[in-house]
């Protein structure tokens, strides 16, 4: 099954995605992670992508492309696999079209989370992420029991240096401009579903489970 999570920073992609992830037994694919980690670790990609990710704005098409196409040949892929975070332009998307017709692969789902962009802010301003396993905590909604430190594995959480004010309302011209038009996109091509993403966490799975089952 080939899943691609739609939707504004903030909107819980990542969230969704790593629950789907585990109920479906296909990987969860985060560009915005392989994005960081390459960031982190000072990889050629990693040095490219930096300024870009740092302030808010597209890592160019092609190296996203490239970069896409050689993470969905890896074996853990070949049962599909959910994408978070790619396509986030129409080049994108036509992009991946290509890759995936010359695989045979066809998209299933494409599941667009919606919410009120006043939310928003507010959720990404909050959100801490686990340095040791990811997890995704928010500081009013989903707190840790112990401050600063993850439930799951004990490491240490830290904020996206983009979850930041200014950082985000770039984020959001970007959604705006580029990225929303993915919407009429995968619309045209018949596979888009829409879930409200506001609410709990567990109810936003529900409705997404209900929605590709
Ligand atoms: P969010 O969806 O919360 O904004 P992500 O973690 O998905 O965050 O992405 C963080 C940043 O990584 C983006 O703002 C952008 O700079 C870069 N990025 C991630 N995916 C892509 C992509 N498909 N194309 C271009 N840039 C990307
Ligand atoms: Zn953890």
């Amino acid at each position: 099954m080939v899943i691609i999570l739609l939707g504004p920073p903030g909107s819980g992609k990542g969230t969704q995605g790593l629950l789907l992830s585990k109920a479906k037994s296909i990987p969860e694919i985060s560009t915005g992670d392989i994005l960081r980690g390459a960031i982190k670790a000072k990889s050629p990609l990693g040095e490219k992508a930096n300024e870009f990710v740092t302030s808010g704005r597209l890592v160019p098409d092609d190296i996203m492309i490239g970069l896409i196409e050689e993470r969905i040949q890896q074996d853990d892929c070949k049962n599909g696999f959910i994408l978070d975070g790619f396509p986030r332009t129409i080049t994108q998307a036509e992009g991946l079209e290509k890759i995936l017709n010359n695989g045979n692969i066809k998209v299933d789902f494409v599941l667009n989370l919606t919410i009120e962009l006043s939310s928003l802010i507010k959720r990404l301003v909050n959100r801490r992420i686990c340095s040791g396993c990811g997890k995704i905590y928010n500081l009013l909604t989903m707190p840790p029991e112990k401050e600063g430190i993850c439930d799951s594995c004990e490491a240490s959480l830290y904020q996206r240096k983009d979850d930041k004010e200014e950082t985000i309302r770039e984020r959001f011209n970007v959604y705006k401009r580029q990225t929303e038009p993915l919407i009429q996109f995968y619309s045209n091509h018949g596979i888009l579903k829409e879930v409200s993403a506001s609410g709990d966490k567990d109810e936003i799975f529900k409705q997404l489970n209900k929605v590709i089952e």
